[in-house]
């Protein structure tokens, strides 16, 4: 018999270049609000983008030199622009996580300002069906995470093809697996209550831990969808932005599912992650353009994730989500994401009202 490889190491790494990069962008956030950033909206999410992709290649090229990575993020914007570029870099410089063992691990701190930016441009691999490649969204989510809400820093590992390790971390998720999904999860939650660190290796499950600022919590859950017979009781959860999914479309099929209570409306990845731990049941995407194409960064970490809490993730034709063919998910049309028992059922009400 062959044993499934069980990748502890990559997911150490990826656990703890997810935790770094959290920090980073709570550093944003909280310099956002003091006004030490630049309130134009759309600085704070340009350093946190970069910051953290800067800081979870650094710490991949370091334990796994020869892969390659798919990031969302390039740093032509960032040659150009020295003012940017050193707020960036003041950031990237000094975040650590506060536990030496595992910056060691990480491979310490960046070398200087020019190594920051060469960095971020490894992230430029084509992708692909063959060999090793890591695909990164350091801030999934932009709008979620201006306005204090949910975003995702999001890590995967695709070996041929094949998501094999997932990472998401949530800053702005309750701790607590059992917490109800809503609209404004997590609000209320204390800093200690909030921040999650969702894991999953192809074969071996998946799981939670608080995110912490130094190594890893050692309070490690493993997770697991809600067994829910009757859909009619089920949450379901879609993008914020109208823009991303349709949201009138979505509506039909969640009346038709029978379900009562109105759509959960989150930014983000943190939607696999909330359905992975049983917070709710049903995640729909369904496209607003048919020339679109969604992106693995988007995608592939909570598609294991969700999958290995004992749930199905699907295109609306229901083909499995395909991460080899490039950086785009160019095979497939929209998610629809539930539990394995009743994906079918989902399915089929999706596909009659798409009349697919
Ligand atoms: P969400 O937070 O779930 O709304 O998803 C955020 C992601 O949507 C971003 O990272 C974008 O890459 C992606 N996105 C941008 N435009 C579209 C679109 N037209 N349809 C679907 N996703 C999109
Ligand atoms: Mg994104």
């Amino acid at each position: 018999m062959v044993t499934a490889p069980s990748y502890t190491h990559e997911l150490q790494v990826a656990q703890l270049a997810v935790q770094r990069a959290t920090i980073l962008t709570k550093r944003v956030f909280h310099e956002k609000a003091k006004g030490t950033v630049d309130k134009n909206d759309k600085s704070p999410v340009t350093i946190g983008d970069f910051g953290a992709q800067a800081l979870i290649i650094a710490a991949l090229k370091h334990n796994f030199p020869e892969d390659a990575i798919v990031a969302e993020e390039e740093a032509a914007q960032l040659k150009e622009d020295a003012n940017l570029r050193d707020t960036i870099w003041n950031l990237v410089k000094d975040t650590k996580l506060d536990d030496e063992e595992a910056e060691k691990t990480l491979g310490g701190a960046i070398k200087s300002v020019d190594s920051m930016l060469e960095l971020i441009d490894l992230g430029n691999s084509p992708g692909g069906s063959k060999g090793r490649i890591w695909t990164i969204d350091p801030i999934d989510g932009t709008k979620g995470f201006l306005r204090g809400g949910q975003y995702a820093v999001c890590l995967g590992l695709m070996v041929d093809g094949e998501v094999r390790v997932g990472v998401l971390g949530c800053p702005n998720l309750p701790v607590d697996d059992s917490a109800r999904l809503t609209a404004d999860i997590g609000s209320n939650a204390t800093d200690e209550g909030r921040g999650v660190l969702f894991s999953a290796v192809e074969y071996k499950g998946a799981n939670s831990r608080p995110l912490t600022t130094g190594g890893l919590s050692p309070d490690s859950k493993h997770i697991g969808m809600r067994p829910i017979e009757d859909l009619t009781k089920a949450t379901f959860c879609e993008s914020v932005e109208a823009g991303h999914s349709a949201h009138d479309d979505q509506a039909v099929i969640s009346q038709k599912l029978g379900i009562t209570e109105p759509s959960v409306r989150m930014d983000s990845q943190a939607k696999y992650g909330s359905i992975a731990r049983g917070a709710g049941d049903i995640y729909l995407r369904l496209p607003v353009k048919a020339t679109y194409q969604e992106k693995i960064w988007d995608h592939a970490a909570g598609d294991l994730i969700v999958r290995e809490s004992g749930g199905q993730v699907t295109d609306i034709h229901g083909k499995r989500l395909d991460f080899s063919i490039g950086r785009t998910l160019a095979n497939n049309k929209g998610v629809v994401a539930a539990p394995l028992p009743v994906h079918e059922r989902v399915l089929k009400v999706v596909q009659e009202v798409l009349k697919i």
